[in-house]
């Protein structure tokens, strides 16, 4: 969806708008629309609605298009326009609020990769109390292109034996577990 596809009569719908507020805590329906959380984002050449134009969707109530749009997704939480925004709105949370409603209402997230890299990232520190990126690539390329993802990944770079036992998990995790945590700890402890 681009600016251009936003309905053209609106009808304001301030109770989403409001529950948007009440559940990230931030008074959207102070921005005046200065742009500079726009101006600071690094990535809105990869948004469909830039930041300062969601936030107004967001006042108009628009929830279909805010929940189903890319920039919710593509956002990098990286927090620049947070720190620019002149009525301190933290924009930043109000996208982690936008993610957690767009899934827990079941709506197809416009970026399908970008919610398994984040399941992938969480369950990896949910196993180990830590990121371990090799697993945690596995599991995000299985889930994200299947078998055919790992044969990829396996030809294009150097495959190693702790590379071969995470696959082994991906299959087979009740079987493997033994093997990988042996071989976590062996890596861990020639670090
Ligand atoms: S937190 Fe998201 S919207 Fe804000 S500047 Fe960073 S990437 Fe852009
Ligand atoms: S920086 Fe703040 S006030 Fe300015 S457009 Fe963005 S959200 Fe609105």
């Amino acid at each position: 969806m681009t600016v251009a596809e936003l309905p053209q009569t609106i009808v304001p719908n301030p109770s989403w708008r409001k529950r948007i507020e009440g559940l990230s805590g931030q008074k959207i329906s102070a921005c005046y629309q200065c742009e500079k959380c726009t101006n600071g984002c690094p990535v809105t050449f990869a948004m469909d609605i830039v930041p300062d134009k969601l936030m107004r969707a967001i006042h108009f109530g628009l929830k279909e298009e805010v929940l189903r749009s890319d920039t919710i997704w593509v956002c990098a939480s990286c927090e620049t326009c947070t720190t620019r925004c002149p009525n301190g709105i933290d924009i930043a949370h109000v996208m982690d609020t936008l993610r957690q409603t767009s899934l827990e209402e079941g709506i197809k997230p416009a970026q399908k990769d970008i919610p398994i890299f984040h399941s992938a990232f969480l369950s990896s520190i949910k196993r180990h109390g830590r990121i371990h990126e090799i697993e945690m690539i596995i599991d995000y390329t299985l889930r994200s292109e299947g078998p055919s993802g790992l044969l990829r990944q396996a030809c294009k770079y150097s495959v190693t034996q702790e590379y071969l036992l995470y696959c082994l998990r991906a299959f087979l995790p009740s079987l493997s577990q033994p093997l990988v945590w042996f071989t976590l700890s062996s890596s861990t402890q020639s670090q």
